[in-house]
C-alpha cells in the first residue's frame, strides 16, 4: 500500500497502465506450424482441448518471427500448475517456488508451460507474491489474465503471443514495431522493472547483443545507475546468467556491452588490466563464439579460468614472495581466486575443479619433461589446458613458445615426434622458439575448449 503511494507520488503508477491487444491475423505474419516443435504444438493442442487458453510466447515466436532458430518453446496458459499436471499427468513436472512453473516431457524436450500471471500489490497478494523494501520481487505466482501476463513479460518483443486457436499473434505492447525497428524496450517504467527484477538488465545486455538490436534509449538510460542492485541478487542466479551470456553466441558483444553499462564490475571481481590479459578475453571470447556458431559446446571453465587469469596470477606471485614453494603456491591461489568469485557467481564445484586443471596444468606444459609429454598428452584435461596456453602465447603473453611446440608436436609422425622430444632433452627443457606477439593465430583446427 505504501510503496503504491509512493509510487504514485513519485509519478510512478505501481502497475502499469492496461495494454491494448492487437491481433495479427494467420495470413498476415509468417509463423508456420512447421517452425514449431512438435513438442511444443502438442502441449499447445492438449490444453486447448481441455478448455484452456494456450499461446506460444518469448523467444519462440520473437526468434520466428525474426527467421531465427528458437532456443527452445514456451507455453503461457490459462491453466493453473495443478490444471496443468492434471492435463500432462506424469509427463508432468511442477517446480520453483519463486516462479511456479510446469515441465511437460517429450523424450528428451522439456516444454516449459507457464500460467498467465498479474502484476500485484503486497496487499492483495500476501501470500502468493512478496516484493522486498527495495521494490524486488521475490514470489511471483499471482495468476491473471493473458493481458495481465504481457504486462509483466520483460521486454515488447517478449511479450508476442501466438495462440493455437487461431493461428494468429497477439501483440500488446507494440512488440512487432519494435522487432521492426530491431530495438529492445522494457514493457512500463524501465527504472522500476529493474528495480523488481535487476537480471532484466542483464537480459537486456544478451538480447542486444544476441539480436544483434539496439536497447531503446529510455529502456538503456537507468542501467548505469543500477548496477548496484545485482550485489543483491543469488550468486546462482549470477552464474546462471552469465553462463547464458557467456554462451549466447556473441560473447564479443556481451563483452562490450558489459564494460559500456559498466555491469562487468558487478558479475566478475576481477578486472582484466594489461593488455595481455584483455587481448586474452577478448580472444577466448572470439574463439567461443566461433565454436558456437559450428554447434560445438563449449565449457564454462574455459572462460571462468581466463576470466581469473590476472588474478590468479597476482595472488601467486604475492604467495611465491611468501617464499611458499611454486606446486602450493598455484593451488591456494587458485582456491583463493575462485572462492572470492563464487561469492558474486555460485560457480559449481566441478567447474571449480575443472578450471584449476586448466590453471596447474600450464607450468607442466611450459615445462615439459621429455619423458612426461606423452603422458600430459593422454590427460584428460589437455586440450583444454593446450587451449588456454595457445590462446595466451597468441594474446601475447612470454610462454617461451611452448603453445607453438605443442602444436607443433601433435602434428608430428612418430618420427617427428622422436627428433622434438631428443631436441628437448639436448636443448636442456626449452622449446627453444620465442613467443609470437601477437602473429598470425597458429592453432591446431577445431581447437577444443571442451575439457
Ligand atoms: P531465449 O530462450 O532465447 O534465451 P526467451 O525470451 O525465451 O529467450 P526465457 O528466459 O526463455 O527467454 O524466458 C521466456 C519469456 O519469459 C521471455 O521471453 C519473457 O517474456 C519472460 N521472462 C523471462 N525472464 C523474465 C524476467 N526476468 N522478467 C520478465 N519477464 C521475463
Ligand atoms: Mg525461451
Amino acid at each position: 500500500m505504501i510503496k503504491a503511494l509512493i509510487n504514485r507520488l513519485r509519478g510512478k503508477p505501481a502497475a502499469p497502465a492496461k495494454l491494448e491487444r492487437v491481433v495479427v491475423p494467420r495470413d498476415q505474419h509468417p509463423i508456420s506450424r512447421r517452425d514449431i516443435s512438435n513438442a511444443a504444438l502438442k502441449t499447445l493442442y492438449r490444453l486447448k482441448e481441455n478448455g484452456y487458453q494456450a499461446f506460444l510466447v518469448g523467444g519462440g515466436v520473437r526468434d520466428l518471427l525474426l527467421d531465427l532458430h528458437p532456443k527452445d518453446f514456451d507455453v503461457a496458459t490459462s491453466a493453473t500448475p495443478e490444471q496443468v499436471k492434471q492435463v500432462f499427468g506424469s509427463q508432468c513436472m511442477l517446480i520453483g517456488r519463486r516462479f511456479r512453473l510446469a515441465h511437460v516431457r517429450y523424450g528428451r524436450e522439456i516444454i516449459e508451460v507457464a500460467t498467465f500471471r498479474a502484476h500485484h500489490t503486497q496487499a492483495e497478494s500476501e501470500n502468493h507474491a512478496r516484493t522486498s523494501d527495495e521494490g524486488m520481487i521475490l514470489r511471483d505466482n499471482v495468476w491473471g489474465s493473458v493481458e495481465e501476463d504481457a504486462e509483466r513479460r520483460d521486454f515488447t518483443v517478449n511479450a508476442l503471443y501466438y495462440n493455437i486457436e487461431d493461428f494468429s499473434v497477439w501483440d500488446f505492447a507494440g512488440g512487432l514495431a519494435d522487432l521492426e525497428k530491431r530495438q529492445l524496450r522494457l514493457i512500463g517504467d524501465p527504472e522500476t522493472r529493474y528495480r523488481e527484477d535487476p537480471v532484466r538488465m542483464l537480459r537486456a545486455i544478451r538480447f542486444a547483443a544476441k539480436l544483434e538490436f539496439d536497447i531503446e534509449a529510455g529502456t538503456a538510460a537507468p542501467i548505469r545507475e543500477l548496477g548496484d542492485l545485482l550485489d543483491d541478487i543469488s550468486s546462482h542466479r549470477l552464474y546462471d546468467e552469465t553462463q547464458k551470456l557467456l554462451s549466447c553466441g556473441h560473447a564479443v558483444r556481451v563483452l562490450d556491452l558489459l564494460h559500456d553499462y559498466d555491469l562487468f564490475r558487478h558479475l566478475f571481481l576481477f578486472a582484466a588490466d594489461s593488455e595481455e590479459s584483455k587481448r586474452l578475453l577478448t580472444l577466448t571470447a572470439e574463439s567461443t563464439d566461433e565454436r558456437i556458431a559450428i554447434g560445438k559446446s563449449v565449457n564454462p571453465a574455459f572462460f571462468y579460468a581466463v576470466l581469473l587469469w590476472p588474478a590468479l596470477q597476482k595472488s601467486y606471485a604475492s604467495l611465491l614472495d611468501e617464499d611458499m614453494p611454486p606446486v602450493p603456491a598455484l593451488q591456494q591461489a587458485g582456491q583463493r581466486v575462485i572462492s572470492r568469485q563464487t561469492q558474486r557467481t555460485a560457480i559449481t564445484r566441478m567447474t571449480a575443479q575443472t578450471i584449476r586443471e586448466i590453471w596447474e596444468m600450464q607450468p607442466r606444459l611450459e615445462r615439459p619433461r621429455p619423458r612426461q609429454v606423452d603422458i600430459l598428452l593422454q590427460q584428460q584435461r589437455f586440450r583444454a589446458a593446450y587451449d588456454f596456453l595457445v590462446l595466451r602465447e597468441e594474446a601475447g603473453e612470454d610462454t617461451d613458445g611452448w603453445g607453438e611446440w605443442w602444436t607443433h608436436y601433435q602434428e608430428a609422425d612418430p618420427g617427428l615426434r622422436a627428433e622434438l622430444l631428443r631436441a628437448l632433452e639436448s636443448n636442456g627443457g626449452s622449446a627453444g622458439r620465442k613467443p609470437r606477439k601477437r602473429g598470425p593465430r597458429k592453432r591446431k583446427p577445431a581447437s577444443s575448449q571442451q575439457p
